[in-house]
């Protein structure tokens, strides 16, 4: 077991989880300390939505490290109403428009699915990325709770309770504003996605989160319609004594009288829904979007309810920035135009992905980048591992590294010789992913201790393929010229054809990452008179980038390209010498 010790006082989920055990030992001496998460598999669960999962998962992560027990609970907010299509889905077309207003495991997954229905689809894709994310958890379908009847005594409870439920509700509505009713919804990463917002939202309105008070009254619970299965349901009466109750369907006309101690098709509305589940579960900390922060919120009128009706106690509950992403490419929005987690750890390794969240604050906004950032991104993952290997690194950073590369239950599987990303994806931009190219070139960066196998690179190798391929746009891509340019090398001048000479001459002594790197560097001081290793003068500087831009000309057609030395080794000396002139 990793020991986190040396993090104590220096990093915010240290903070937290003792604020967390401390709040447990006080509640429920004992007892496993219990996190918990909501995601509502609504459509894509996209990337923006994980933070809910992560500020928990290295929460209750540090717990155990610190050798408690504790019970990560996500939610999965399944047995919700299906509010509005996504846009973009593959295999969902308009027809699945008939589906609104029932719960999200009664509409029919998209077309070609392995999954019997739409939450179990989408929850799939999200489960498979937590388990490659390391996350341990309980997951809880709500479908299964309510249809079981295990919230039965709760619901009864919040039916007797109406009165006093309404009187709170009662306290904002006239305080709230428009928009910050409609936001009762629980976390769903806005302002990433315009679009997903209204996917999410739907054109929810406040009462459905809160419950709408009919000619009846106000009740905190809705059936789902016996007949269409729509909660476009209205409760006309209810009988706290025998629990009798009796609602119309405004979708279909349908009535029907049901007893609520054995009726299991129907929900708290959310703002009851929610707090229910912190005192039924014992929740000690669950974090929300830094816009339940509003009165009026789900998150603000959730405490008083817990409070005043179910007796209960409001989680220890930070707000979380936003996390948006940088440049995730056009071609890559098929799948509903967000990215997901899958989608990211397709680019990137699943530590690295952990560090993002675990190196910044909730309250700190940040990207995740699918545009050239990735590379830079990864230069910074490796310099830290050098500092941790180093002893140099300062408390906070090998904290976030500790939480990054593992979990309680040991290490996450990483890439055993980890190359570069940005050398990689150049690799994998000129080979178009041969494999045999590739070994080749790799064993050439460093010849005094060449890769003897692809798996030695893996799993990086892989996420900087799949970046190269599904983010890096066509234009941008490397293509090696096949001829020389004869043109442009028929047009150089004296000194231009003795600087492709000289490092034509250099290509054998230096074959190898660092020997060239020397050569391309020294040739322009080579032909100024200067030392190889003379400092660099502002003229120097000029002749370096114009003979670099002649080297790309000639190379790949254009005025850039991946760094010269990669690009040298990829294009191997032999094709190098052809399109030089040699
Ligand atoms: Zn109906």
């Amino acid at each position: 077991m990793a020991s986190s010790q040396s993090s104590t006082e220096t990093d915010w989920v240290s903070r937290f989880a003792d604020d967390v055990i401390a709040e447990s030992e006080r509640r429920a001496p004992g007892k496993p300390v219990v996190v918990a998460s909501g995601l509502s598999p609504s459509g894509p669960i996209h990337l923006g939505n994980l933070r809910e999962v992560m500020t928990p998962h290295l929460v209750a992560d540090e717990i155990r490290r610190r050798g408690h027990t504790v019970r990560h609970l996500i939610s999965w907010d399944d047995y919700d109403r299906y509010r509005k299509v996504p846009n973009g889905v593959e295999g969902v077309d308009d027809s699945w428009q008939a589906h609104i207003g029932k719960p999200l495991t009664s509409v029919p997954a998209p077309a070609g699915s392995a999954y019997p229905n739409w939450a179990e689809h989408f929850k799939a894709a999200m489960t498979q990325a937590l388990d490659e994310l390391g996350v341990e958890y309980d997951g809880i379908s709500q479908t299964e709770q309510y249809l079981a009847g295990t919230y039965r005594e709760q619901v009864l409870h919040a039916m007797r309770h109406r009165a006093d439920i309404d009187a709170v509700l009662d306290r904002y509505r006239t305080k709230k504003d428009g928009a910050a009713g409609a936001k009762g919804r629980k976390p769903q990463q806005k302002k990433v996605d315009e679009a997903e917002l209204e996917a999410a939202e739907g054109s929810g309105a406040a009462d459905e989160d809160d419950g709408s008070s009919g000619s009846a009254g106000y009740f905190p619970y809705k059936p789902y319609c016996g007949n269409c299965e729509k909660d476009l349901t209205v409760v006309t009466s209810y009988d706290d004594d025998t629990t009798e109750l009796n609602y119309t369907c405004s979708a279909c006309g349908f009535a029907e009288t049901v007893r609520l101690n054995e009726f299991n098709r129907g929900k708290l509305v959310w703002k009851v829904d929610w707090p229910m589940r912190w005192a039924y579960e014992g929740v000690i900390f669950e974090p929300s979007g830094v816009d339940h922060s509003s009165p009026g919120s789900s998150f603000v009128v959730g405490g008083q309810i817990v409070r005043e009706v179910f007796d209960g106690v409001q989680p220890i509950g930070p707000m979380y920035a936003f996390v948006g992403i940088s440049g995730m490419a056009k071609m890559s929005s098929s799948k509903g135009g967000v990215p997901t987690p899958a989608d990211a750890l397709k680019i990137m390794e699943a530590p690295l992905l952990r560090w993002l969240y675990a190196r910044r604050k909730p309250n700190q906004s940040f990207k995740i980048a699918f545009d050239q950032e990735i590379q830079r991104l990864y230069d910074e993952w490796d310099s830290l591992a050098r500092k941790v290997a180093d002893g140099t690194v300062l408390p906070a950073d090998a904290a976030a590294h500790a939480r990054a590369v593992g979990t309680a239950a040991g290490e996450l599987p990483s890439t055993p010789r980890p190359l570069p990303y940005r050398t990689l994806a150049s690799v994998a931009d000129i080979t178009a992913g041969a494999e045999e190219q590739t070994l080749r070139i790799l064993s050439e960066l460093d010849p005094s201790s060449p890769l003897t196998s692809l798996d030695e690179v893996r799993p990086r190798l892989d996420r900087a393929e799949n970046w190269i391929t599904t983010q890096v746009p066509a234009e941008a891509r490397t293509v090696v010229r096949h001829e020389p340019d004869k043109e442009l090398l028929g047009s150089l001048d004296e000194q231009g054809r003795e600087s492709l000479r000289l490092l034509l001459e250099g290509l054998d002594s230096h074959w190898s990452l660092d020997g060239l790197t020397t050569l391309v560097y020294g040739v322009p001081k080579v032909l100024e008179g200067l030392a190889p290793d003379a400092k660099p003068t502002p003229e120097l500087k000029v002749a370096q980038r114009s003979f670099f831009a002649l080297l790309y000309r000639l190379l790949v057609g254009r005025d850039t390209g991946p760094r010269l030395p990669t690009l040298l080794l990829a294009v191997g000396a032999d094709r190098v010498r052809t399109l030089l002139g040699a």
